[in-house]
C-alpha cells in the first residue's frame, strides 16, 4: 500500500528517524519542522497521512490539528498525534482537536505500522467511497433520497475473551454506543461471527481457554468473515503473538492495561471501514441495479436490452440459433393520459409491465423500449413459439382490466404487438425494425392483435389466429 505520509516535527532527528523506517517500507514521505509550515504542505500536496508532534514552539500539534480538520481540503486526512507524553489528558486533547490516533514517543515500529496501515486503509476506502458517490450523483445514477433510504444501525461488536475484569470493563466502554455480544467460547464465537453480521470482532489474545492466533486464521479465511475487522487486546508480554497476528490479517491492537480512551479511538477506526465498506459495496449493486433497469416498471432499460440482444446475435453468428423479439404498444394510450392524468397513466404503464414479467419464460428479456412500449427478446426461440407467446401475451392484457394505484379507476385496454424472428448474420437494428413494421402493420389493421412479420415465415399456415404480413 504505498502513500505519502506527512511527518512533523521540530525536533529534526525525530523527523529523520521517522522518515528512515517509513522510506524502508516505500512510504512517500514529505517533512515539516513546524506547525504553519506543516498546514501548507498539508494544503498543497495532499498528504495520505499525518504524523503530527504535539509539542511545538509557535503552534502545537493540537491546533495544527484542529486546524486541519476545520478545512475541507484536508478534513479527511488521517492525523496521528505522536506525542511523548503518554498521559490519558493528552489523548482526550488530541482526540477534541479531531486526531485519529496516537502513538507514544520512542516511536515503536509494530505499532508504528499497525496503525499506519489501518488508518490508511480507512482512508482508501473513504476516498473511494467519495470518488463514487461524485461519480454516481453526477450520472444521476444515486440521488440524495436514495442516501437516506440506507438504514444507520448501531453498530454490532463481538467480544471474545475470557478475561473476566476486561469483558466487564469492555461492556462499560461499549454499551452506550454499540450493540456488544460477549462470548468466551471460541467453537461458539466461530458460530456466531458466521451468522451474525458483526461490523468487528474483540479478540484477547492472552486466552487461558482457546488458541486466538487459530480463531483470527479462521476468521479471515472464511468467506462469510473476511472482510470483519479484528481488533486484539494484547499483553506487553505477548509481542511475538502480536506480530504473528498482524501476520495473520489481524487490523489492530490495544496493549494491557487497556486505556479506554485508545480502545474507543481504535474501535471507532475499525468500524468505520467496514461500514464504508459496506456502503461501498451496496452502492455498487444498487447502481448496477440503477443503470441496467427502468425505474418506474423494473424492467430492463433499452439500453440493457440493446446489448444483450446484440451479443445474442453475435453468438448467433457463430452458432445459428434463431432470436425472437416482440414490440408491443399499448392501443390508444394518449386518451388514459388526457381522460385520467399522467400518474394513472404511469399505474397503466406499471401494470402492463407486471403482466408482461409474469407472462414470458424465465430465459426470455423483458424491457422498456420507450414510453408505452416494450420489447421483449426470447432467446433460442423459433417463430411458431414466439407467436404463441405473443398471444398469451395479448389476451392476459385483454382480458382483465387495470386499475390505477388508488383503486379509483378500472380501464379495459388493449395491446398490439409486432413479432419476428432473426436471419442468419442479422445485427439488431434490423431485426428490431422488422419487428416495428410488424406492430405498425398490427396498429392499421384495427389493433388488439398480433402481426408475425413474413419476412421469415415458410408456411403460413403454422400460426393459426396470428395475423401475417
Ligand atoms: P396507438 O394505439 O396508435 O399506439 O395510440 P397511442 O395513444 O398509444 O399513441 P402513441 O403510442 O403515439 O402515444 C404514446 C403516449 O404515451 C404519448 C405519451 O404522452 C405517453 N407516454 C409516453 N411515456 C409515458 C410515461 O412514462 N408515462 C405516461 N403517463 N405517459 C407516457
Ligand atoms: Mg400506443
Ligand atoms: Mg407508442
Amino acid at each position: 500500500m504505498s502513500a505519502r505520509i506527512l511527518v512533523v516535527d521540530d525536533v529534526i532527528p525525530n523527523v529523520k528517524i521517522l522518515e528512515a523506517k517509513l522510506s524502508v517500507e516505500y512510504y512517500d514521505v514529505v517533512t515539516a519542522y513546524n506547525g504553519p509550515d506543516a498546514l501548507e504542505i498539508a494544503f498543497d500536496q495532499q498528504p495520505d497521512l499525518i504524523l503530527l508532534d504535539v509539542m511545538m514552539p509557535q503552534m502545537d500539534g493540537f491546533e495544527v490539528c484542529r486546524r486541519l480538520k476545520a478545512d475541507q481540503r484536508t478534513a479527511h486526512i488521517p492525523v496521528i498525534m505522536v506525542t511523548a507524553l503518554s498521559e490519558a489528558a493528552d489523548r482526550v486533547q488530541g482526540l477534541e482537536a479531531g486526531a485519529d490516533d496516537f502513538l507514544t514517543k520512542p516511536v515503536d515500529d509494530m505499532a508504528l505500522f499497525a496503525r499506519v496501515k489501518s488508518l490508511l486503509r480507512l482512508k482508501m476506502m473513504m476516498d473511494e467511497f467519495r470518488l463514487r458517490e461524485e461519480t454516481s450523483s453526477e450520472l444521476g445514477v444515486i440521488s440524495m433520497s436514495d442516501r437516506k433510504d440506507e438504514a444507520i444501525r448501531r453498530a454490532r461488536i463481538l467480544v471474545i475473551d475470557d478475561n473476566e475484569f476486561s469483558v466487564k470493563l469492555m461492556r462499560e466502554v461499549y454499551a452506550e454506543t454499540y450493540d456488544i455480544t460477549m462470548e468466551p467460547n471460541m467453537e461458539e464465537a466461530q458460530h456466531l461471527l458466521r451468522t451474525g453480521d458483526f461490523d468487528l470482532a474483540v479478540i484477547s489474545l492472552d486466552s487461558a481457554t482457546y488458541d486466538p492466533l487459530r480463531l483470527c486464521s479462521k476468521i479471515r479465511s472464511l468467506e462469510e468473515t473476511r472482510q470483519l475487522p479484528i481488533l486484539t487486546l494484547v499483553d506487553e508480554s505477548d509481542r511475538d503473538k502480536l506480530l504473528k497476528g498482524l501476520d495473520l490479517g489481524i487490523n489492530d491492537y490495544v496493549m494491557r492495561p487497556i486505556d479506554t480512551n485508545e480502545l474507543i479511538v481504535r474501535t471507532r477506526t475499525q468500524i468505520l471501514r467496514k461500514q464504508y465498506q459496506d456502503r461501498l459495496r451496496h452502492n455498487f449493486h444498487r447502481s448496477m441495479e440503477l443503470a441496467v433497469t427502468d425505474s418506474l416498471t423494473g424492467l430492463y432499460n433499452r439500453r440493457y436490452m440493446l446489448n444483450h440482444l446484440e451479443a445474442l446475435l453475435q453468438r448467433a453468428k457463430m452458432d445459428y440459433k434463431p432470436v425472437c423479439v416482440l414490440i408491443m404498444d399499448i392501443d390508444f394510450f394518449k386518451k388514459v393520459n388526457d381522460t385520467y392524468g399522467h400518474d394513472v397513466g404511469d399505474d397503466v404503464i406499471k401494470g402492463f409491465s407486471d403482466r408482461i414479467g409474469t407472462s414470458v419464460r424465465g430465459i426470455d428479456l423483458a424491457c422498456r423500449y420507450g414510453g408505452e412500449e416494450f420489447v421483449v427478446v426470447m432467446p433460442d426461440t423459433d417463430l411458431a413459439v414466439a407467436s404463441t407467446v405473443s398471444e398469451r401475451l395479448r389476451r392476459q392484457i385483454a382480458e382483465k382490466p387495470f386499475a390505477d394505484a388508488k383503486g379509483k379507476v378500472e380501464l379495459d385496454l388493449t395491446c398490439s404487438i409486432g413479432v419476428t424472428v432473426s436471419r442468419e448474420q442479422e445485427d439488431c437494428d434490423s431485426l428490431l425494425k422488422r419487428a416495428d413494421e410488424a406492430l405498425y402493420k398490427a396498429k392499421r389493421d384495427g389493433r388488439n392483435r398480433v402481426v408475425v412479420s413474413s419476412a421469415n415465415i415458410v408456411s403460413v399456415e403454422k400460426y393459426p389466429g396470428v395475423a401475417v404480413r
